[in-house]
Protein backbone atom coordinates (compact mmCIF):
# COMPACT_ATOMS: atom_id res chain seq x y z
CA UNK A 1 0.00 0.00 0.00
CA UNK A 2 1.17 3.26 -1.23
CA UNK A 3 0.29 7.04 0.87
CA UNK A 4 0.76 10.30 0.16
CA UNK A 5 1.65 13.35 2.31
CA UNK A 6 0.76 15.88 0.22
CA UNK A 7 1.73 18.52 2.68
CA UNK A 8 4.67 18.89 5.32
CA UNK A 9 7.01 21.38 6.81
CA UNK A 10 10.65 20.24 6.98
CA UNK A 11 12.16 23.20 8.76
CA UNK A 12 12.08 22.02 12.03
CA UNK A 13 14.09 18.36 10.88
CA UNK A 14 16.52 19.89 8.95
CA UNK A 15 17.29 22.17 12.33
CA UNK A 16 17.69 19.05 14.17
CA UNK A 17 19.49 16.89 11.22
CA UNK A 18 16.65 14.23 10.92
CA UNK A 19 15.61 14.45 7.54
CA UNK A 20 16.89 11.15 7.10
CA UNK A 21 15.28 9.15 9.86
CA UNK A 22 11.95 10.99 8.86
CA UNK A 23 11.87 9.81 5.19
CA UNK A 24 13.51 6.16 5.97
CA UNK A 25 10.30 5.70 8.73
CA UNK A 26 7.82 7.23 6.41
CA UNK A 27 8.97 4.75 3.42
CA UNK A 28 8.94 2.00 5.92
CA UNK A 29 4.79 2.80 6.43
CA UNK A 30 4.61 3.06 3.29
CA UNK A 31 4.06 6.77 3.16
CA UNK A 32 6.27 8.13 0.02
CA UNK A 33 6.38 10.65 -1.66
CA UNK A 34 6.57 13.07 0.49
CA UNK A 35 5.50 17.05 -0.41
CA UNK A 36 7.54 19.82 1.11
CA UNK A 37 6.14 22.62 1.53
CA UNK A 38 7.74 26.07 1.29
CA UNK A 39 6.40 29.46 2.66
CA UNK A 40 9.29 31.92 3.06
CA UNK A 41 12.75 32.10 1.10
CA UNK A 42 14.20 29.47 3.53
CA UNK A 43 11.64 27.10 3.42
CA UNK A 44 11.78 27.00 -0.11
CA UNK A 45 15.37 26.83 -0.74
CA UNK A 46 15.40 23.74 1.33
CA UNK A 47 11.92 22.28 -0.40
CA UNK A 48 14.04 22.65 -3.55
CA UNK A 49 17.27 20.98 -2.01
CA UNK A 50 15.51 18.50 -0.89
CA UNK A 51 13.39 17.44 -3.71
CA UNK A 52 16.50 17.04 -5.76
CA UNK A 53 18.54 15.53 -3.35
CA UNK A 54 15.53 13.00 -2.86
CA UNK A 55 13.48 13.04 -6.03
CA UNK A 56 11.90 9.61 -5.74
CA UNK A 57 10.60 10.30 -2.23
CA UNK A 58 9.97 14.44 -1.88
CA UNK A 59 8.60 16.55 -4.26
CA UNK A 60 8.88 20.64 -3.71
CA UNK A 61 6.82 23.41 -3.40
CA UNK A 62 7.54 26.76 -3.39
CA UNK A 63 5.90 30.77 -2.76
CA UNK A 64 5.19 32.97 -0.13
CA UNK A 65 2.86 32.11 3.16
CA UNK A 66 1.09 35.19 4.88
CA UNK A 67 3.73 35.59 7.43
CA UNK A 68 5.65 36.99 4.57
CA UNK A 69 2.89 39.75 4.22
CA UNK A 70 4.16 43.48 4.02
CA UNK A 71 7.88 42.09 3.32
CA UNK A 72 9.72 43.02 0.41
CA UNK A 73 10.57 39.53 -2.06
CA UNK A 74 12.21 39.42 -5.07
CA UNK A 75 9.34 37.34 -7.45
CA UNK A 76 11.54 36.89 -10.36
CA UNK A 77 13.92 34.38 -7.97
CA UNK A 78 10.62 33.10 -6.97
CA UNK A 79 9.47 32.43 -10.37
CA UNK A 80 13.31 31.22 -11.40
CA UNK A 81 13.04 28.61 -8.42
CA UNK A 82 9.15 27.36 -8.98
CA UNK A 83 10.05 26.58 -13.24
CA UNK A 84 13.09 24.15 -11.66
CA UNK A 85 13.69 20.78 -11.27
CA UNK A 86 11.50 19.03 -8.64
CA UNK A 87 9.32 21.71 -7.73
CA UNK A 88 5.49 20.35 -8.42
CA UNK A 89 3.51 23.26 -7.10
CA UNK A 90 3.33 26.87 -5.47
CA UNK A 91 2.96 27.61 -2.12
CA UNK A 92 1.32 27.63 0.73
CA UNK A 93 0.26 31.03 0.19
CA UNK A 94 -3.10 32.26 1.09
CA UNK A 95 -5.25 34.40 3.84
CA UNK A 96 -5.23 34.24 7.63
CA UNK A 97 -7.75 36.38 9.58
CA UNK A 98 -7.57 34.47 12.99
CA UNK A 99 -3.72 35.15 13.63
CA UNK A 100 -2.89 38.30 11.33
CA UNK A 101 -5.81 40.14 10.67
CA UNK A 102 -3.90 43.33 10.88
CA UNK A 103 -2.01 42.59 8.10
CA UNK A 104 -4.91 41.72 5.76
CA UNK A 105 -4.25 43.75 2.31
CA UNK A 106 -0.80 43.08 2.21
CA UNK A 107 -1.62 39.14 2.61
CA UNK A 108 -4.54 39.39 -0.39
CA UNK A 109 -1.58 41.55 -2.55
CA UNK A 110 0.75 38.43 -1.88
CA UNK A 111 -1.84 35.58 -2.27
CA UNK A 112 -2.46 37.55 -5.84
CA UNK A 113 1.62 37.47 -6.69
CA UNK A 114 1.23 33.89 -5.65
CA UNK A 115 -1.68 33.07 -8.05
CA UNK A 116 -0.29 34.83 -11.10
CA UNK A 117 3.05 32.69 -10.55
CA UNK A 118 0.92 29.64 -10.59
CA UNK A 119 -1.56 30.34 -13.23
CA UNK A 120 1.55 31.30 -15.33
CA UNK A 121 3.69 28.13 -15.04
CA UNK A 122 0.45 25.85 -14.93
CA UNK A 123 1.71 25.13 -11.48
CA UNK A 124 -1.14 24.06 -8.84
CA UNK A 125 -1.36 26.47 -5.76
CA UNK A 126 -1.22 25.35 -2.32
CA UNK A 127 -3.97 27.19 -0.38
CA UNK A 128 -4.50 28.22 3.39
CA UNK A 129 -7.17 29.97 4.82
CA UNK A 130 -8.32 30.60 8.26
CA UNK A 131 -11.53 33.06 9.24
CA UNK A 132 -11.07 34.60 5.46
CA UNK A 133 -12.72 31.91 3.41
CA UNK A 134 -14.78 34.83 1.31
CA UNK A 135 -11.98 36.42 0.62
CA UNK A 136 -9.95 33.36 -0.53
CA UNK A 137 -13.09 32.06 -2.95
CA UNK A 138 -12.71 35.71 -4.34
CA UNK A 139 -9.52 35.99 -5.08
CA UNK A 140 -9.95 31.92 -6.34
CA UNK A 141 -12.57 32.50 -8.63
CA UNK A 142 -10.02 34.94 -10.61
CA UNK A 143 -7.35 32.62 -10.92
CA UNK A 144 -9.08 29.48 -11.38
CA UNK A 145 -10.47 31.21 -14.47
CA UNK A 146 -7.11 31.80 -15.78
CA UNK A 147 -6.44 28.11 -14.58
CA UNK A 148 -5.59 26.43 -18.44
CA UNK A 149 -4.43 23.09 -17.70
CA UNK A 150 -7.04 20.14 -18.31
CA UNK A 151 -5.67 17.49 -16.56
CA UNK A 152 -4.79 18.88 -13.29
CA UNK A 153 -6.49 21.02 -10.62
CA UNK A 154 -5.81 24.50 -10.05
CA UNK A 155 -5.02 24.10 -6.47
CA UNK A 156 -5.82 22.65 -2.98
CA UNK A 157 -6.95 24.18 -0.33
CA UNK A 158 -5.05 22.31 2.52
CA UNK A 159 -5.78 21.75 6.24
CA UNK A 160 -9.70 22.16 5.17
CA UNK A 161 -10.95 23.34 8.72
CA UNK A 162 -13.96 25.17 6.89
CA UNK A 163 -17.79 24.54 5.85
CA UNK A 164 -19.46 22.46 3.66
CA UNK A 165 -20.63 25.47 1.63
CA UNK A 166 -17.26 26.24 1.22
CA UNK A 167 -15.79 23.31 0.13
CA UNK A 168 -18.75 23.30 -2.10
CA UNK A 169 -17.55 26.20 -3.62
CA UNK A 170 -14.06 25.24 -4.27
CA UNK A 171 -14.99 22.00 -5.54
CA UNK A 172 -17.14 23.64 -8.33
CA UNK A 173 -13.89 26.30 -8.88
CA UNK A 174 -11.99 22.59 -10.01
CA UNK A 175 -10.28 22.56 -6.29
CA UNK A 176 -9.04 19.63 -3.82
CA UNK A 177 -9.44 19.26 -0.31
CA UNK A 178 -6.69 18.15 1.82
CA UNK A 179 -7.62 16.38 5.41
CA UNK A 180 -5.26 17.13 8.51
CA UNK A 181 -5.24 15.01 11.60
CA UNK A 182 -7.69 17.57 12.57
CA UNK A 183 -10.50 15.21 11.22
CA UNK A 184 -9.45 12.71 14.00
CA UNK A 185 -10.04 15.34 17.22
CA UNK A 186 -12.69 14.73 19.57
CA UNK A 187 -14.48 17.92 18.71
CA UNK A 188 -14.09 18.16 14.97
CA UNK A 189 -17.60 16.91 14.14
CA UNK A 190 -18.63 19.33 11.83
CA UNK A 191 -15.33 18.68 9.67
CA UNK A 192 -15.90 15.45 9.38
CA UNK A 193 -19.30 15.58 8.08
CA UNK A 194 -17.72 17.83 5.41
CA UNK A 195 -14.85 15.19 4.87
CA UNK A 196 -17.57 12.74 4.15
CA UNK A 197 -18.93 14.45 1.13
CA UNK A 198 -15.85 15.60 -0.21
CA UNK A 199 -15.73 13.13 -4.00
CA UNK A 200 -13.27 10.86 -3.90
CA UNK A 201 -11.47 12.18 -6.99
CA UNK A 202 -11.17 15.72 -4.82
CA UNK A 203 -9.95 14.37 -1.51
CA UNK A 204 -6.17 14.91 -0.77
CA UNK A 205 -4.35 13.82 2.87
CA UNK A 206 -1.82 15.38 4.52
CA UNK A 207 0.08 15.71 8.40
CA UNK A 208 0.80 19.57 7.50
CA UNK A 209 3.92 18.08 10.37
CA UNK A 210 5.41 18.84 12.83
CA UNK A 211 2.25 20.68 13.71
CA UNK A 212 -1.51 18.93 13.95
CA UNK A 213 -0.70 15.14 15.10
CA UNK A 214 -3.67 13.40 14.44
CA UNK A 215 -5.13 10.73 17.44
CA UNK A 216 -3.37 8.55 18.99
CA UNK A 217 -0.59 11.43 18.87
CA UNK A 218 -1.97 14.19 19.49
CA UNK A 219 0.17 16.90 21.08
CA UNK A 220 3.25 15.18 20.11
CA UNK A 221 5.56 16.26 17.05
CA UNK A 222 3.63 15.33 14.04
CA UNK A 223 5.26 13.00 11.46
CA UNK A 224 4.35 11.82 7.87
CA UNK A 225 4.13 8.37 8.70
CA UNK A 226 1.14 9.29 10.86
CA UNK A 227 -0.75 10.22 7.91
CA UNK A 228 -1.67 6.90 8.29
CA UNK A 229 -4.43 8.09 11.01
CA UNK A 230 -5.81 10.47 8.91
CA UNK A 231 -6.51 7.62 5.96
CA UNK A 232 -7.63 5.45 8.84
CA UNK A 233 -10.51 7.76 10.05
CA UNK A 234 -11.46 8.83 6.74
CA UNK A 235 -11.78 5.21 5.03
CA UNK A 236 -13.97 4.39 8.24
CA UNK A 237 -15.93 7.65 8.04
CA UNK A 238 -16.42 7.17 3.55
CA UNK A 239 -17.54 3.43 4.25
CA UNK A 240 -14.36 2.00 2.47
CA UNK A 241 -11.33 -0.28 3.40
CA UNK A 242 -8.01 1.35 4.11
CA UNK A 243 -6.87 0.30 0.84
CA UNK A 244 -9.19 1.93 -1.22
CA UNK A 245 -8.59 5.00 0.18
CA UNK A 246 -4.97 4.80 -0.46
CA UNK A 247 -5.01 3.79 -3.63
CA UNK A 248 -7.39 6.64 -4.71
CA UNK A 249 -5.71 9.80 -2.50
CA UNK A 250 -2.50 8.74 -4.06
CA UNK A 251 -3.63 8.80 -7.74
CA UNK A 252 -4.90 12.11 -7.15
CA UNK A 253 -1.57 13.59 -5.40
CA UNK A 254 0.36 11.92 -8.19
CA UNK A 255 -2.08 13.49 -11.12
CA UNK A 256 -2.37 16.90 -9.37
CA UNK A 257 1.82 16.99 -8.35
CA UNK A 258 2.87 15.91 -12.00
CA UNK A 259 6.20 16.36 -12.75
ZN1 LIG B 1 1.43 23.92 6.19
Amino acid sequence: MQIIDSHLHFDSFHAEGEVEGLIVRAAEAGVSPLVAIGGSDEANRLAVELARAYPDQVYGVVGYDRDEAGKAHDLDALLDLARGEGVVGIGETGLDYHYSADSAEAQRHLFVDNLDIAAGLGKPVVVHSREADEDTLRLLEDYAGRWTRKDAAPGVLHCFTGSLPFARCLIDLGFMISFSGIVTFKNADALREVAAEVPDERLLIETDSPYLAPVPYRGKRNEPAYVLEVARLLAELRGCELETLAAYTTANALRFFSR
